[in-house]
């Protein structure tokens, strides 16, 4: 068997440790004579594996008493519209920072349920900053104010949570939760899909702060009601369950390795070593990201000839390192190193660089 080393921005890698575990109890989920899949979801075996992934994360992320904890499907794209359906209450307006792809695509989702304001943009200098909280122009009357706390494909990411008073903070974590310690009172909803550092595509995460619950109109499908899968502790239709059993055993790797302080430590260190490679390169490796705002998960990266993209690509996937392609809309190169990336893809990433430049630089 031979593994590489797999920098896909999602789904992404996932702890080979996990994959092992899942291969052994692939057919035979101890003693229950029959794989997770082929579980129902309301029975015996299928409840604890749920309770106890729930449990895990709750432990892992400190999540106060006073959340739910939701294993959804439809993708971090379905909260897009399932946030303006349940957080608008009687109001009419959001606030939305608008800070690269994904925030764009949440804000014209919400412009389908209310009126948008945009308390910040960035599309001046193509979504590589992240300017200041003074420069924001929250409204009080705003249901809830929503951000990306990392945009995965220009790679930027918050350093910081933005502070929004009483008004609940709405926050599409899908390329960053996980990665650090994070202060889940500050925020009303969390959600994520789990495709980049959960685990695999299908399911998607939705924490949210009780008092938020239950203010969805009467005429809200019920599949898009937080309140509807809140009571019946996401189990109101079939949930993904594989899914949620390989989410269990990725919280239970992340507590092996000593929770998210650790995980923090490690993705800090594995992400300054790819910037001082790029910014060490005299020019040949450009990232584009004004360095405060440089995300720790997903790092682009422009070779200053793009006439060498394709070979660069061919040759890194040669040496056993893969989908390093990047996003059309930036180009050159992305090396998306969430979790599951150990230290050492990123060494023999950064020493594929130097003789990848010293050949043809
Ligand atoms: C990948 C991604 C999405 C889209 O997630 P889906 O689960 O495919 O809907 C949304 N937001 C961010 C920040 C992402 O990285």
């Amino acid at each position: 068997m031979s593994r590489v080393f797999n920098f896909s921005a999602g789904p992404a890698a996932l702890p080979e440790e996990v994959l092992q575990q899942a291969r052994e109890e692939m057919l035979d989920w101890q003693g229950a004579g029959m794989s997770v899949m082929e579980m129902s979801h309301r029975g015996k075996e299928f409840m604890a594996i749920a309770a106890q992934a729930e449990a895990d994360l709750r432990e892992v992320m400190a999540i106060p008493k006073n959340y739910k904890v939701l294993f959804l499907q439809g993708g971090a794209s379905s909260q897009f519209s399932m946030v303006p359906m349940n957080l608008l209450a009687n109001k009419t307006s959001a606030d939305y920072a608008f800070t690269g792809h994904w925030s764009k695509k949440a804000i014209s989702e919400a412009k389908k349920f209310c009126d948008v304001s945009v308390v910040v943009t960035t599309e001046a200098d193509k979504f590589t900053s992240l300017p200041a909280q003074n420069t924001w122009k929250l409204n009080d009357k705003a249901a809830y104010v929503h951000y990306t706390p990392n945009e995965t494909i220009a790679g930027v990411e918050f350093h910081w949570i933005p502070e929004t008073g009483d008004v609940p903070l709405v926050a599409d974590m899908s390329s960053t939760i996980l990665s650090r310690p994070l202060d889940v009172s500050r925020f009303g909803v969390i959600y994520a899909g789990a495709q980049k550092n959960i685990g695999p595509a299908g399911l998607t995460l939705v924490i949210i702060r009780e008092d938020l619950v239950g203010q969805a109109s009467a005429k809200t499908p019920s599949m898009f009601d937080y309140k509807i899968h809140a009571e019946n502790e996401s189990m109101y239709n079939t949930p993904p369950t594989y899914g949620w059993y390989i989410a269990g055993l990725v919280f239970q790797w992340i507590k092996r390795k000593g929770g998210l302080k650790a995980m923090a430590e490690i993705n800090q260190r594995k992400a300054d070593k790819l910037y001082q490679a790029i910014d060490g390169s005299g020019g040949f490796y450009r990232n584009p990201v004004e360095p405060s705002a440089r995300s720790w998960m997903n790092v682009p990266f422009i070779l200053a000839d793009a006439n060498l993209d394709s070979e660069f690509l061919s040759q890194a996937k040669s040496a056993g390192l893969v989908q390093l392609k990047g996003h059309r809309s930036v180009g050159g190169m992305r090396a998306s190193i969430y979790n599951a990336m150990p230290e050492s893809g990123i060494d023999v990433l950064i020493d594929f660089m130097k003789e990848f430049q010293a050949k043809k630089g």
